[in-house]
């Protein structure tokens, strides 16, 4: 049901401005598929190989930032054909579309870092507030050394400097939803990269 072409059937008859009922389906909520799904899925691939690469011979321990990045992270860790552990975090930065700039750690790493090879997994870097959070409350527990792998990046919108060393693609300044990013806990669950219908933000009072 949530395949590319039904998706992009979606999108095509709404701008032409047919009306459909927000929050009837999933996918009716949608007004266009930024980053299809074969192309998620390829560029996931090309990054766990040159993560393959990069980290052969290491400690790597591949850290996925919850919520946002659980679904990403699981797609990208299943390319990664080094030994690896698995471990999240879960911190709450954001609220609606806004980024508030405030973070706190819901749930923390089970494993030491000490010595140890870091890759942390996001979702998306928007101002790089969570980005800078994330890097200054790793680095005291002593990694070896500390990566970031971001599906999206957003640069447009960047408020301070972060390294992004395995970037999945460059968007431009939308909100977007789906392979785990949502709006209002919705949407994680579409296999695109997408826009909603601006409706769906006004009915939820965005
Ligand atoms: P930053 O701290 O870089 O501004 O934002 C990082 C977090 O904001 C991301 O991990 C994500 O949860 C959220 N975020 C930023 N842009 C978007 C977006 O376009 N859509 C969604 N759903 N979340 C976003």
């Amino acid at each position: 049901m949530y395949d590319r072409d039904v998706l992009e059937n979606a999108a095509s008859s709404r701008a032409e401005g047919e009306a459909a009922p927000v929050g009837h389906d999933l996918w009716e909520d949608i007004a266009e598929v930024l980053i299809p799904e074969d192309q998620l899925q390829k560029r996931i691939q090309e990054l766990g190989e040159t993560i393959t690469e990069d980290y052969r011979g290491r400690d790597l321990v591949v850290v996925g930032i919850l919520k946002g990045a659980a679904l990403f992270t699981a797609d990208l860790f299943r390319w990664i054909r080094v030994p690896a552990s698995l471990d999240f975090m879960r911190i709450v930065s954001y609220a609606g579309t806004r980024t508030t700039g405030v973070h706190r750690v819901l749930l923390d790493l089970e494993y030491e870092l000490d010595g140890r090879d870091v890759l942390v997994v996001e979702d998306i870097v928007d101002t790089g507030l969570t980005l800078r959070f994330l890097r200054d409350y790793l680095l005291p527990r002593n990694p070896a050394s500390l990566r970031v792998a971001a599906l999206l990046d957003k640069p447009s919108r960047r408020q301070v400097d972060v390294p992004i060393d395995y970037r999945g693609f460059e968007i431009p300044d939308r909100f977007v939803v789906g392979m785990g990013l949502d709006f209002n806990e919705k949407y994680r669950n579409l296999r695109a990269i997408c826009v909603l219908r601006p409706e769906v933000y006004a009915a939820a009072g965005q």
